[in-house]
């Protein structure tokens, strides 16, 4: 049973807290508790900093010779390691560059080729749009292909890998629910019967441990501006297991995947090893704000960030159920800390009306269609004290039915 605390014993947990200091690192506004690092993470003293000097230094005064002199030409292939060693996934086999949709792109095309003669896409039901509707796009130009949805055609992922598949492409978080996936045993799964795995770690890099070479991942793709910190639209990255890198292709092979690109040459020969996946130029002053938020990174412990992840996710559902329970908020997370990503999902029927009243009362999290009401707890700038205070806003926003002001309804473009 959950022991609802006082506010004394929360503020004893967060001076109990080996990663408070790191707060100091963020640049966040002043009475704001932001639950929505998830989606785009907050800005740093060291990022914006970083991005002047790159501007006004690298940019402006450099002018050209900062590919060189700056290091702007390897910071796809320099970034990938510093992300690998937050993915567990050892030097050269990580690069930053493209978006998360792209490189789902490259990494089904990869697959298919590693996998010939095996028409189908194994993907999940409920998973972030994009990747399906990228999944439809690689199938569409493949001839003869599909795609087996989980929650469509079989309720499970694992009952549709066959010896027809060539690609199982799975979320490690649910953007929607945070429900964890087993990677080892679903990678396992999916090579017992010859088929490649595909894992989206949007939601988990920075968010908890992730192992990709310990279990055997072949690839991966995820988001730099969610827990990692990295700015809007910031680059995204791709992973390739060493095994795959002599035969996989990707088909975007633009010129910076080129082994000599400064030769120009006319037709394409693809570089050694992960530089391969790169396509073409890529915005530079988002690659040197993701250095400087990856930086806060060093030195930080992984288990630890997962402790303080679960700890935060499981004193907000159970202050919610404790104070909220009148309200018919319904919890879409699972209730068990180990199978939860960092986030926590309530649905209500009034889900988007709430959010927006939270958000003007200064608690920012999100609204995901139909009905969920979306928190991300990133340990790294999120106290136990803010927990506290969210979920007292929740309740009074409940209570008071201040959501139900017509100018909470008003829906705007992005959610
Ligand atoms: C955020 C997110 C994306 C975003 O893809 P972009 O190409 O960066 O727009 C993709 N997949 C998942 C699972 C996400 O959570």
């Amino acid at each position: 049973m959950f022991q609802v605390p006082d506010l004394a014993a929360v503020n004893v947990m967060d001076s109990a807290d080996p990663l408070r200091a790191l707060r100091h690192e963020f640049s966040l506004p002043e009475g704001i508790v932001y639950l929505d690092g998830n989606s785009l993470g907050p800005a740093s003293h060291s990022v914006l900093a970083d991005l002047e000097s790159a501007a006004r230094k690298e940019w402006a005064e450099g002018l050209i010779r900062s590919w060189n002199g700056a290091g702007w030409f390897t910071l796809p292939l320099t970034l990938g390691d510093c992300i690998g060693r937050l993915v567990g996934a050892a030097p050269g086999q990580t690069a930053v560059c493209d978006t998360t949709s792209i490189n789902i792109y490259k990494a089904l095309h990869a697959a298919m080729v590693l996998r010939p003669g095996r028409p189908v896409i194994v993907a999940e039901g409920d998973s972030f749009p994009t990747d399906l509707y990228v999944a439809e796009g690689v199938v569409s130009t493949h001839n003869g292909a599909s795609l087996r949805l989980e929650g469509v055609d079989a309720p499970t992922i694992e009952e549709l890998i066959d010896d027809q598949v060539a690609a199982v492409l799975v979320n490690h978080v649910n953007y929607r629910t945070g429900a964890l996936r087993d990677m080892t045993a679903l990678t396992r799964r999916a090579h017992e019967a010859g088929a490649l795995t595909v894992w989206d770690l949007c939601h988990s890099a920075g968010a908890l441990p992730v192992e990709l070479d310990k279990a055997e991942a072949d690839l991966a793709v995820g988001c730099t501006y969610k827990y990692l910190n990295g700015g809007p639209g910031a680059p995204a990255f791709i992973y390739v297991a060493q095994r795959h890198h002599a035969q996989a292709q990707q088909p975007l092979s633009g010129w910076w995947g080129h082994a000599r690109p400064f030769a120009f040459e006319q037709s394409f020969s693809g570089a050694e090893g992960i530089a391969k996946f790169q396509c073409g130029t890529q915005p530079i002053l988002s690659l040197r704000a993701l250095k400087a938020a990856l930086d806060i990174w060093d030195g930080v412990d992984m288990e630890l960030v997962r402790q303080k992840s679960i700890a935060l996710t499981d004193l907000f559902i159970g202050l919610v159920e404790a104070r909220c329970s009148a309200f018919g908020l319904t919890l879409e997370s699972p209730r068990e800390g180990h199978r939860r990503g960092s986030q926590v999902a309530f649905a209500h029927q009034n889900a988007y009306e709430i959010m927006q009243a939270l958000i003007f009362c200064g608690v920012i999290g999100d609204f995901r269609a139909p009905s969920t009401l979306r928190f991300g707890f990133s340990p790294l700038y999120i106290g136990f004290a803010d927990v506290w205070h969210a979920v007292e806003v929740l309740e009074e926003v409940l209570r008071t039915g201040l959501w139900k002001e017509a100018r909470f309804a008003h829906r705007t473009m992005v959610t």
